[in-house]
């Protein structure tokens, strides 16, 4: 191929590689959807190597897809039609920590943890935390979040500014670093959540907090999951400054028990953090106690000791691996709705109906202080039959979450396996979406395949 002769002048050789165990790394992504082969994986590890990529990637029409650490759970990264994986993980550096602006600039490869332990030197962390150690690149591009959210906001709360290589290697930078701008269309925004199809992040501005005095958390057990949910509502109806607010059902329970080697109880739980002032999140743990009281909780467990809290988020955190390690050999196909807050309690009824009806094993755990849940089922995709029940399944909720207002996908973004939902969910703004990556992309090198391109095969990814 002529355009890997071309490409090999223009990196250096430490920085391609068409090793078949590295290719086969940049096949696929955590989720269930098949690998396929990128021709060559290049590590960039400068802005002007990116631009000489995408010059090339232009000139030779080569798809291009940008790889942060391949965490992704809808096969965002698989590189359906060959070409260069763009591994950002050498883009890896802090550029600039600025505390008195609650701001700090990162290269994409840099991951939420690395940011995060510079930060702790100043005081500061970056609070949105989608479980999976990912690239800050790669959160930004699916427009992340996780359990912080409900009082922090998601990925597209955080990026202030982007530096941005288009696809045929011009730089752009969108956006300034002021807390508001009237200034201008939104380009920061539109390239949050743009998957890698618009163009490659090789500088992000982020927000960023101080740390707050006091962290206090809790356990609170229900009998049903519709009482846990319920009670989520009413603690986001009060107002109360939650920091977390996770829902984890028995069976998760069950899973996580035997991946870690824990003993939290086989109850439906949300699982509840406070921050702030002492006397603030104490107030704030209080009310939350109150309100769940009521609405049926069993047991509550202020869980007091640091060491404590850590075993539990890391045990929510590791949900998604404890229920894979249950299920060795098959897939795993997470749904993803978020429904405005006051439909979740009919969602997740909704969802546990469909699971019992259709004779489906599922777990299900949410960020339910915003009103997103997932349904985590095992599928084995050479299997059509199981895959169309677990699509059929998929589809059920969110023909549900799309009557009331609601997502397809509430964080974990298009990808391969959510392109099907976009036509019902967008209408008519589809077309429009589909000439800004025309406008931006004419050759269709960025990712093909994704997010705004059709589903060829309804019933498969
Ligand atoms: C156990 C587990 C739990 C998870 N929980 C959550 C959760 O709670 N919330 C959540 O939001 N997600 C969750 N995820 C999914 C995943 O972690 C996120 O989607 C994450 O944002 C992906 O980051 P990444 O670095 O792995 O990106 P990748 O998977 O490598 O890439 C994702 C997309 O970003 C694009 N991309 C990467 N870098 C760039 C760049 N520099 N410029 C432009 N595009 C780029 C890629 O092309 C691709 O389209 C979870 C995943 C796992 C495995």
């Amino acid at each position: 191929m002529q355009w890997m002769q071309e490409l090999a002048r223009v990196v250096r050789p430490g920085q391609m590689t068409t090793s078949p165990s590295v290719l086969e790394q940049h096949a696929k992504d955590e989720s269930y959807h098949p690998g396929v082969l990128p021709d060559v994986v290049v590590y960039p590890e400068s802005q002007d190597d990116v631009v000489a990529v995408m010059r090339l990637a232009s000139a030779f029409r080569v798809p291009v897809v940008a790889f942060g650490v391949g965490s992704g759970l809808e096969g965002h990264v698989v590189p359906v039609r060959h070409g260069i994986s763009l591994d950002t993980s050498r883009l890896n550096r802090v550029l600039e920590i600025r505390p008195g602006d609650f701001l700090a600039c990162v290269q994409p490869g840099v991951t939420r943890t690395e940011l995060n332990q510079e930060l702790g030197r100043h005081g500061l962390f970056f609070p949105v935390d989608p479980g999976a150690n990912a690239s800050l690149g790669g959160m930004a591009a699916t427009g992340a979040s996780g359990t912080t959210t409900v009082r922090y906001g998601a990925m597209r709360e955080h990026v202030r500014a982007l530096t941005v290589v288009l696809a045929d290697g011009v730089v752009i930078h969108t956006g300034s670093l002021a807390a508001k701008s009237s200034s201008g269309y939104d380009l920061t925004h539109l390239f949050v959540g743009s998957e890698g199809t618009l163009g490659i992040f090789t500088e992000l501005w982020l927000k960023v907090w101080g740390i707050p005095e006091a962290t206090l958390a809790a356990r609170a057990e229900f009998e049903t999951v519709e009482q846990a949910v319920a009670a989520s509502t009413a603690i986001i109806g009060a107002g109360v400054a939650v920091v977390r607010l996770e829902l984890v059902d028995a069976p998760f329970f069950q899973y996580i028990n035997a991946y870690a080697g824990t003993t939290f109880p086989l109850h439906p739980t949300l699982l509840l953090e406070f921050r702030g002032s002492r006397m603030g999140a104490a107030a704030d743990l209080a009310a939350a106690r109150e309100l769940v009281m009521e609405e049926g909780c069993t047991v509550f467990d202020q869980v007091q000791d640091s060491g404590r809290q850590t075993e539990m988020w890391a045990a929510r955190h590791s949900a998604a691996f404890a229920f894979m390690a249950a299920h060795p050999g098959r897939g795993h196909l997470a749904t993803d709705v978020c429904v405005p807050v006051s439909q979740l309690p009919q969602a997740v009824s909704a969802a546990k109906f469909a699971l019992a009806e259709m004779g489906m094993e599922g777990a299900i755990l949410g960020h339910v202080g915003d009103g997103n849940f997932h349904v985590s089922l095992a599928v084995d995709p050479s299997d059509r039959e199981d895959m169309a029940r677990a699509e059929a399944f998929s589809g059920r909720l969110i023909d549900q979450a799309l009557a009331v207002g609601g997502t397809c996908t509430g964080e974990h973004g298009v990808g391969l396996g959510k392109r099907r939902y976009q036509a019902r969910e967008h209408g008519t703004s589809l077309a429009v979406m589909h000439r800004l990556k025309a406008l931006l992309d004419p050759e269709d090198i960025l990712n093909p395949g994704k997010l705004v391109d059709p589903d060829p095969a309804p019933g498969g990814g």
